[in-house]
């Protein structure tokens, strides 16, 4: 029994319909332990920009700080689009929030039910029972975080550069988290890396080695590069267990695991660090993989599973309530399995509304 202190930040286009779904169930689902949510709504992206002038106002990120998880729903839309690229919602909002809380491991299931094998671009005979694996992506190093500039050469001409960089420290702690989740599934783990060419890379390959070798020798390390991985991921997606890689690398083969999983509504993922919340566990910030879908924003149709999962994640990981996370995992498959589809999960099924799928789930519980 405890009280359950996180922020909530909704976002954009479909984020407060998805997220309206997500507390529901958090609250239905956690009654029975005698759990209490407390949570703060504070405006995040295009919302905030409209409201206070930025991204990511001081006051919202006070909210989280006196919190011990942040469930996030996503940012932007076309309104913003017009604006500087470091004014822009996504830019703004989610990399100073990743900062500011040193999350610097995203992790994000790939999970096809096999009765949701007909979402997937792939054909049905390459993934007969569905997709089980894990993307962890490094997420505050490399080239997105490195110096960058534009500049003219001797001969006038104008070149631009960013600068990746990795230093050993920051290859450990990542490939802890692969360890552990590893050790927590199928004991196997491929580095993702560009070792033929990237000094960057060479690193990680050695780092990574040296480091399983140590501290994980249960676990079956292999490796990949960078370009036979994409290959692989849409060839026999299931080969892999868990895959762990650089922040540029990730950010592209995580997008790619989320196609072949189906849906984006279906995807939830959660970004962690090493801070301690106030109940010792992981603080982190949890979210779905996809943005704020413009296209049906407004329209009561947006699926709520990916925002409901990763209020699962954010009940496993900040706030060690496995079995209620489970509790939750179990009754939307079992809801989506039943039948109850949104239009972009649907395939032949009527569609229902995010507010019926919601309920639905709640009935599973
Ligand atoms: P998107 O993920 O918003 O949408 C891509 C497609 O997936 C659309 O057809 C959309 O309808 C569908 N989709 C996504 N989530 C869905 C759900 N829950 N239920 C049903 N269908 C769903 O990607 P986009 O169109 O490239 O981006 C739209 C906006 O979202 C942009 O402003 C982008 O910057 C932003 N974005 C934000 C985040 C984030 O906040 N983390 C992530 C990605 C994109």
């Amino acid at each position: 029994m405890a009280t359950l202190k996180f922020t909530v930040l909704a976002g954009d286009g479909i984020g407060p319909e998805v997220m309206q779904s997500a507390l529901e169930v958090l609250r239905k689902a956690c009654a029975p332990e005698g759990d209490e949510l407390s949570y703060t709504e504070c405006a995040v992206g295009g919302a905030a920009i409209d409201k206070f002038g930025e991204a990511l106002p001081e006051s919202t990120l006070q909210e989280c700080r006196k919190a011990d998880a942040i469930l996030f729903g996503s940012v932007g839309g076309p309104k913003w689009e017009s604006l500087p690229p470091n004014k822009q919602p996504e830019r703004a909002a989610l990399l100073p929030l990743r900062k500011a809380f040193k999350l610097f491991a995203n992790i994000r299931p790939g999970l096809l039910y096999p009765e949701l094998t007909d979402a997937s671009p792939l054909k049905t005979e390459r993934i007969p029972n569905g997709i089980d694996i894990v993307c962890i992506r490094e997420l505050t190093g490399g080239i997105y975080f490195g110096e960058k500039k534009t500049y003219q050469k001797p001969d006038g001409e104008t070149a631009a550069c960013d600068t990746m960089e990795y230093k050993v420290s920051e290859i450990e702690r990542i490939a802890e988290v692969a360890g552990q989740t590893a050790m927590a599934r199928g004991k196997r783990v491929c580095s993702i890396d560009k070792a033929n060419v990237l000094e960057t890379s060479v690193l990680w390959r050695k780092t990574v080695t040296e480091y399983f070798k140590k501290h994980f020798p249960e676990v079956e390390l292999s490796y990949l590069y960078v370009d036979n991985a994409a290959m692989q991921l849409a060839r026999d997606p299931n080969q892999f267990d868990v895959f762990f890689t650089e922040n540029m690398f990730g950010d592209i083969l995580s997008d790619e695991m989320a196609v072949i999983c189906g849906s984006l509504g279906m995807l939830c993922s959660a970004s962690l660090g090493d801070i301690k919340n106030s109940l010792g566990n992981k603080f982190g910030l949890y979210e779905p993989a996809g943005g704020t879908a413009p296209d049906i924003a407004g329209k009561g149709i947006a699926n709520p599973c990916a925002q409901i999962l990763s209020a699962a994640m954010m009940l496993r990981y900040s706030f060690g309530r496995a079995q209620t996370a489970s509790r939750i995992e179990k009754a939307v498959r079992r809801a989506v399995c039943s039948g109850v589809r949104t239009a972009d999960i649907a395939f032949g099924k009527k569609p229902v509304s995010t507010k019926e799928m919601t309920q639905a789930i709640i009935e599973n519980l």
